[in-house]
C-alpha cells in the first residue's frame, strides 16, 4: 500500500504545505508507487527559514551538555524506530536490507551519537598573549542531500549543526525523503524545540535557487552531483554564505608492485559493488601493474560472481536494484559508451532472473584496458562498474591518478603500509584508503579540486558549522 504523507514539520508542528503538488516515491526493485510526499514551494520555504532563524538566539545559546543530551535522545530514538527507518531506505532507493541495516542506518545512529561527544568542543577556548579565540554557531544552515545514502548524510549534516547550536533545514533529495519525515517525527518526540530543526520534502531543481539564496540563510550543506553543486554556490554567492559542497569523485585505487593481489583486488571489487556503485568515494579506477593484469582480472571477475542483484528484501541480497531506472538507463549508456571506445569488459550484462526485470537492475560490470581518456574513466558513472586501468611505473600510476577533475577519495595497496603511506601522499584528494581499510565516521571526509569544499564528519565536520571569535583583551 502507498504511504500518503501530507504534511511538512515546520517550526515544531506538522504542517499542511501551501501548495497541492506532490512528489512520487517510486521502489525501484519493481516500479511500484512506495509514497507520496508534499512537494514544498517558496511560502513553505519561507515559514520554515523564519522558524529557524528565530529559534536561533536561545538555541544557540543552550549550553553545549544540553545539546549533546537531545542529540543521544535522537539517536534513541532513531534506534527505537530503526526498522521504520530500515524499510523506507529499502523501499526508495532499494538498498539490500542486510546493508540498510548495518551501514545505512545502524552506521548513521552510532554515528549520530558520536556528534553528543563531539558537542563539547564547542565550549573550548584557545588563549594566547592578548586574545582569547571561541567556536560560535554559524546560524541557520540549509542541508541538502542525495539519494544513494540518504539517513547517514543527513546525519552528517544535521549531527553538526545541531551539536554547534545551528538551526536547520533538511531538504532530502525527492527520490529518498520518507526517512527524513520519520527523522522529523522523532526529533519531535525528543523535545528539541520548535524551529531547530525543519524538514521540506521539495524538488531541488525547482526550489533550490529560491532556498540557497535566501537573505536569512546562513550557510548552505550540499551533497549532490558537481552540476548542482555549482549552481547551489551560485545562488549562495551574493549574500556571502558559508557553502560545503559534497561533490562527486572518480577515485583512483592504485595497486602497487608486491602487494597481495587477492586481497588487495577483491578489496576494490567490493568497495565498488557495494550500495550497487552508488558511493560517491567508490574507488572506481583501479590501477594495476600491467605485468600482473591477467591475474587482476581473473580476481576481479570471481569476486565480482558474489554480487549477484537480486530482491533488496531478501536478507542474503548483497545487491540491489539501482535508485531509480533514471539511473539505470545513465549506467547503461556508459557502459556502452565503454564497449564503444574500446576497453574490454570481462563481466557484466549477465542475464537477471526473471523476477527482477522489473527493477532498475544492473549486473556488475568490470572493464579492463581501461585508458584515461575514455569517457568511463573520466566522468563519475554512480553504478557498479568497476574500470581496471594497467600502468607500467608507479610514477605513471600516480599520474594517472591525478588526471582527474575530482579529487574526493583514493586508495593505495602496497607490498606494506609504509609504502602505502608514502604513495598516498602523492596522491590529490581528501581521503586515501590504505591497504583496504575502512570508512570511519570520525575521520574528515572531502574534495579537493571539482569534489567540493570543506569536511563532513569528526571534529572538522563540527567546525564547519562554526565561526571562529578572537577576544582581543
Ligand atoms: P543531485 O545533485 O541531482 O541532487 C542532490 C540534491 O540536490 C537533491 O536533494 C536535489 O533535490 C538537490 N538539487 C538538485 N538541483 C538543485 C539545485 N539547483 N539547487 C539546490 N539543490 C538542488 O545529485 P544526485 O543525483 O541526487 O546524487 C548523486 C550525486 O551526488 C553524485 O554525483 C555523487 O557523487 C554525489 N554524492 C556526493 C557525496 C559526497 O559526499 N561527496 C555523497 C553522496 C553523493
Amino acid at each position: 500500500m502507498t504511504a500518503a504523507y501530507q504534511q511538512l514539520y515546520i517550526n515544531g508542528q506538522w504542517i499542511s504545505p501551501h501548495s497541492d503538488s506532490q512528489i512520487r516515491v517510486v521502489n525501484p526493485a519493481n516500479g511500484e508507487l512506495y509514497a507520496t510526499v508534499p512537494s514544498a514551494n517558496t511560502d513553505d520555504i519561507d515559514a520554515a527559514i523564519h522558524a529557524a532563524k528565530a529559534a536561533f538566539p536561545r538555541w544557540s545559546a543552550t549550553p553545549a551538555k544540553y545539546r549533546a543530551d537531545l542529540i543521544n535522545t535522537i539517536a534513541d530514538g532513531m534506534q527505537a524506530r530503526k526498522d521504520e527507518l530500515i524499510d523506507a531506505i529499502i523501499h526508495s532507493m532499494g538498498c539490500p536490507a542486510a546493508l540498510a541495516d548495518e551501514l545505512q542506518v545502524q552506521g548513521s545512529i552510532d554515528a549520530f551519537r558520536s556528534f553528543a561527544s563531539l558537542t563539547q568542543h564547542m565550549d573550548d577556548t584557545d588563549t594566547h598573549d592578548n586574545f582569547i579565540t571561541m567556536k560560535e554557531a554559524v546560524g541557520v544552515c540549509v542541508l541538502i542531500n542525495p539519494w544513494n545514502y540518504p539517513l547517514s548524510q543527513l546525519v552528517g549534516k544535521l549531527g553538526p549543526a545541531l551539536a554547534a547550536g545551528c538551526t536547520a533545514i533538511l531538504k532530502p533529495a525527492e527520490q529518498t525523503p520518507v526517512q527524513d519525515l520519520i527523522l522529523a517525527d522523532i526529533i519531535h518526540q525528543a523535545g528539541v524545540p520548535a524551529g531547530v530543526v525543519n524538514v521540506l520534502t521539495a524538488v531541488g531543481a525547482d526550489v533550490g535557487e529560491y532556498l540557497c539564496s535566501h537573505k536569512d540563510v546562513d550557510m548552505v550543506s550540499f551533497t549532490g552531483s558537481t552540476l548542482a553543486g555549482v549552481k547551489v554556490a551560485q545562488a549562495a554567492a551574493p549574500g556571502v554564505k558559508r557553502v560545503c559542497q559534497e561533490l562527486g569523485g572518480k577515485s583512483p585505487y592504485i595497486i602497487a608492485p608486491g602487494a597481495d593481489l587477492a586481497a588487495a583486488v577483491r578489496y576494490g571489487v567490493e568497495d565498488v559493488m557495494i550500495n550497487a556503485g552508488q558511493t560517491c568515494c567508490a574507488l572506481t579506477r583501479m590501477l594495476v601493474p600491467a605485468t600482473e593484469l591477467e591475474t587482476v582480472e581473473r580476481i576481479a571477475a570471481e569476486a565480482a560472481s558474489e554480487w549477484r542483484p537480486g530482491n533488496p528484501k531478501e536478507q542474503q541480497t548483497m545487491m540491489g536494484p539501482l535508485s531509480s531506472h533514471a539511473q539505470q538507463a545513465r549506467v547503461k549508456h556508459y557502459i556502452e559508451q565503454g564497449i564503444k571506445e574500446g576497453a574490454r569488459m570481462i563481466c557484466g550484462g549477465e542475464p537477471l532472473d526473471d523476477s527482477l526485470l522489473d527493477g532498475a537492475y544492473v549486473a556488475p560490470t568490470i572493464f579492463s584496458d581501461v585508458t584515461n581518456d575514455m569517457t568511463i574513466a573520466r566522468e563519475e558513472i554512480f553504478g557498479p562498474v568497476l574500470c581496471i586501468m594497467p600502468y607500467d611505473t608507479l610514477e605513471e600510476a600516480i599520474a594517472i591518478a591525478n588526471d582527474t577533475p575530482y579529487g574526493l577519495s583514493s586508495g593505495v595497496y602496497g607490498k606494506d603500509t609504509d609504502e602505502a603511506k608514502q604513495i598516498a601522499r602523492h596522491i590529490r584528494a581528501g581521503q586515501c584508503y590504505i591497504q583496504g581499510a575502512l570508512f570511519n565516521t570520525d575521520a574528515p571526509f572531502g574534495g579537493y579540486k571539482q569534489s567540493g569544499n570543506g569536511r563532513e564528519w569528526g571534529l572538522s565536520g563540527l567546525h564547519e558549522y562554526t565561526e571562529t571569535k578572537a577576544l582581543i583583551i
